[in-house]
């Protein structure tokens, strides 16, 4: 842990107008570098080389005071600081660097920090999330180059505040940071290779990036295991030139809720298929379940996971400010109603199918308010595969023996769906 936290002192505690105008300020040119930068970078999230810089250890020190966030870092790089509430946070963005973190660190804070997390945001973007314990102030946040042996720092030091001057403060960064998905647009729908009667079917591998969603206790991560199964159930599902398939992510990427539904909209896909995996506090509790949308969930377990599924974009330091429901209007209801229905019968196809086959939950057809289910226009379903705080699902969750009956199953459930139709 960091103990100089008195470096350059406690007295540089500068009134909140000067820092605020210095933040101003440095966000503004941040903003501007960030802009040049980022279009420069790599294509392709997965690739590193050696122009991205590595940040290899992170620590906080201090207590509720002021707490020093510091993350060492191989080389200077541009960077901006911001706020967001409800619940509280910091937010740290970065040009896309290389994080080499040991595993789980984050999941402890001190201070006024209660825990941290990184990851790739977008194709040239990284971030970290700070959840903050209550209304903080950013006193004062910079970059040291590397000198004298000892590693380049990105520090950020917080002290607490009150609720009014962090709302006041968050408010008065408006024009608020561009939205991301605008700054790095996804990937253009796909040529139209595909003749019109082959349905395209998009495949959501949830969460990503920054946000990992559920970890098991052996350290695999939801993100991972969801993408690498979306992967090979493109394969499948593609076997034979019957459909067509579209990930909205195939790498560790992070992208907002919206998005998702909007990638399906925009490439009219025939069907959606979120995939998760889930996690209980009674570790009994096994076996895959299928969502479908709906304002009143089934119980109160669906209602309290969707909840948490819901919450990526705060995970992921989204800034929620602005954003309105457009799901709304006559029009849109009677769509709704239509696609609910294929929705729903998507649903049992796919519990028909792997009835079985695999371990389905005791309740395996559940209803919730998802937000990645809200297309007014797409059937979309969303599978948790299994529970992540389950030995067995675990297990099951990375054999590609039980991969492969899966993604069987769900290629019948496919068929029989199309042909009723
Ligand atoms: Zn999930």
């Amino acid at each position: 842990m960091e103990s100089a936290l008195d470096r350059n002192g406690r007295r540089k505690m500068s009134s909140p107008l000067t820092a605020g105008t210095y933040f101003c300020t440095l966000l503004r040119v941040i903003l501007l570098l960030a802009g040049i930068g980022f279009s420069a970078l790599p294509a392709t999230a997965q690739q590193t080389n050696s122009t991205m810089a590595v940040a290899n250890g992170v620590r906080i020190g201090g207590d509720d005071v002021r707490t020093r966030f510091v993350v060492d870092i191989d080389r200077p790089v541009d960077f901006r600081v911001f706020i967001l509430a409800d619940p509280y946070r910091v937010i740290i963005d970065l040009p896309q660097i290389t994080f080499d973190f040991p595993a789980s660190i984050g999941q402890q804070g001190r201070g006024l920090i209660s825990a941290f997390r990184y990851g790739l945001l977008a194709v040239g973007q990284s971030r970290i999330v700070l959840d903050a314990t209550g209304p903080v102030f950013i006193d004062r946040s910079f970059v040291l180059p590397p000198q004298d042996g000892q590693p380049g720092r990105l520090v950020v030091d917080l002290i607490p505040t009150d609720r009014e001057t962090f709302m006041r403060r968050m408010n008065a960064a408006a024009p608020a940071p561009p939205p991301l998905q605008t700054a790095t647009p996804l990937p253009p729908p796909p040529e139209l290779r595909r003749d019109n009667n082959v349905p395209l079917i998009v495949v959501d591998p949830g969460h990503g990036g920054i946000d990992s969603g559920t970890v098991a206790r052996n350290g695999v991560q939801e993100k991972n295991i969801v993408l690498a199964f979306a992967k090979a159930l493109e394969q499948r599902l593609e076997t034979g030139g019957a459909f067509n398939v579209v990930l909205t992510r195939d790498t560790d990427i992070y992208i907002p809720l919206a998005d998702r539904v909007e990638f399906a909209r925009e490439r009219q896909a025939a069907l959606f298929i979120s995939i998760h995996a889930d996690s209980f506090r009674v570790a009994t509790v096994r076996g895959a379940t299928v969502y479908t949308v709906s304002e009143e969930a089934s119980d109160q377990e669906a209602a309290a996971l969707a909840a948490t599924e819901n919450k990526s974009d705060v995970i992921a330091g989204l800034d929620l400010r602005n954003e309105t429901d457009d799901v709304s209007g006559i029009l849109i209801d009677l769509a709704m109603r239509e696609t609910k229905n294929y929705s729903i019968q998507f649903a049992k196809d796919a519990i028909d199918a792997m009835r079985g086959v695999i371990q389905l939950n005791r309740n395996p057809h559940r209803f919730a308010g998802f937000r990645v289910l809200k297309a007014p226009d797409v059937p979309s379903v969303l599978i948790e595969l299994g529970y992540l705080s389950n030995a067995s699902d675990v297990r099951d969750l990375q054999s590609r023996d039980w991969r492969d009956k899966i993604t069987a199953s769900l290629l019948d459930a496919v068929k029989a769906f199309f042909d009723a139709r």
